[in-house]
């Protein structure tokens, strides 16, 4: 008889933990928070690690063809009034890796994997909201905000930062604003950055980081991040263009007219949201419960890996959870201690560089940022310790074939 897992959330780890699941002969039934997939967010970056995932499911070529795969990264410096360099380095992973670093719209993404899910006949629940889990010997319960349960043989919390598996499993710790903040939005390409290459650029400034990104379709994507003391709300939800005006003449970059002006006068949505820290969890798994991707371990986006890290999770709980067959008590608990050890110290490193990371987005002081640009100018309008960090977490989670 095939094993049912529960997954709760259908966010970006859900749809794809389920699909590798039903892959290998499981049962998984996907129950999320609300009545439909939501459109709320921005932009995601998807590095190798997700595309080597997806690939094992037929699905990373299609994915490649609905967002835009980079091949330069351009770099201005605002205090010295001049371009600090145009890398090549998206353009050489994709020839090292053999996959690209795709840029895609969030909204696309999540329909995508749920379209995905859907197709391969993944029973997918809207309007449940988990409010408690139970574990009876070798069954767990789901519990849902209306009353209704439901029963597996396992359960997994894809359940994002406020999860409330993981809250259930451990108690409710402390998720703190991180007094930043960023505005952004997805706009039509201004003529001012189309070019004939597939070009991200960034600008930096003093206290304030602008990043515009292709996603495909002549649109971009767009962030800026700034410190922000008032504690800004984290729901992603957009501003219509009609409501956003005063919000957009009041970023520092309003200005500027060597892109960012002309991205904002050109944008079709607006949000605005703080970054919220919570500490990795310090186990990922109780009984036949087990935490995966942003329930686990949070992070801020500075280095675009939440959605890929999620993705390694999914690969590694799978590979681990076949090889634990027949299920016993032990033979899980064995896979899901392997299962955090792999996973754990790669995901400490990668949190703990992007909040680095996004300590440098923000420096402020004329004498430091002139320093940053100038390490920036070196490194061709790429940090060097950014692409160091970036190329080791990227390799993951595998290299040959896959073991699913
Ligand atoms: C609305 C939204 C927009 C985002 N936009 C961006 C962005 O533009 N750029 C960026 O870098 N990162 C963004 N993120 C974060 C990014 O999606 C994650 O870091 C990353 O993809 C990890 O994916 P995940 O599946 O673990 O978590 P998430 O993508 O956060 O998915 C979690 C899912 O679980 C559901 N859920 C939560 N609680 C419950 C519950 N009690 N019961 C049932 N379901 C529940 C949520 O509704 C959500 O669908 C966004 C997250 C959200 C929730």
């Amino acid at each position: 008889m095939s094993k049912s897992v529960i997954i709760i959330g259908c966010g970006i780890a859900g749809p794809v933990l389920a699909m590798l699941l039903k892959h290998k002969g499981f049962e998984p039934h996907i129950f999320e928070r609300l009545p439909e997939i939501q459109v709320a967010g921005i932009s995601l970056g998807v590095s190798p690690q997700t595309l080597k995932v997806l690939n094992i499911l037929g699905l990373a070529e299609k994915l490649i063809a609905l967002g835009e795969s980079l091949d330069h990264f351009r770099t201005y410096s605002q205090l010295r009034g001049e371009q600090l360099g145009t890398s090549d380095i998206p353009a050489r992973v994709r020839d090292w890796l053999g996959w690209p670093m795709l840029m895609i719209a969030r909204v696309r993404y999540c329909q995508f994997l749920y379209d995905s899910a859907k197709e391969r006949g993944i029973s997918i629940t809207f309007s449940r909201n988990l409010v408690g889990v139970k574990q009876e010997g070798e069954r767990v319960r789901a519990i849902f905000e209306d009353g209704s349960e439901a029963e597996g043989d396992l359960l997994v919390g894809c359940d994002g930062l406020h999860s409330a598996v993981r809250n259930a499993l451990f108690g409710k710790d402390e998720i703190k604003y991180s007094r930043l903040a960023q505005i952004g939005g997805i706009s039509i390409t201004p003529e001012i950055l189309k070019s004939p290459v597939h070009m991200a650029h960034q600008y930096l400034g003093d206290g304030v980081h602008f990043v515009a990104t292709p996603i495909g379709h002549e649109q971009m994507a767009w962030v800026a991040t700034f410190p922000e003391p008032n504690e800004a709300r984290e729901d992603w939800k957009r501003i219509s263009i009609e409501n956003a005006k005063e919000l957009l003449d009041g970023l520092p970059v309003a200005n500027w007219d060597n892109g960012p002006k002309d991205v904002l006068a050109h944008a079709t949505f607006v949000t605005k949201y703080g970054l919220y820290e919570r500490p990795i969890c310090p186990s990922w798994h109780k009984g036949r419960i087990v935490l995966l991707g942003d329930a686990a371990h949070p992070t801020s986006p500075f280095l675009g890996q939440g959605g890929n890290q999620a993705m390694e999770d999914c690969y590694h709980f799978v590979r681990l959870l076949c090889k634990a067959a027949p299920f016993t008590d032990e033979s899980l608990e064995s896979a899901f201690k392997e299962y955090e050890n792999i996973r754990i110290p790669i995901v400490t490193k990668s949190v703990a560089r992007a909040k680095v990371e996004g300590q440098k987005r923000v420096l402020s002081g004329k004498e430091a940022c002139l320093q940053r640009d100038e390490i920036m100018l070196k490194g061709n309008g790429m940090d060097p310790q950014r692409v160091q960090w970036q190329n080791d977490l990227i390799q993951g989670p595998f290299m040959g074939e896959s073991e699913i």
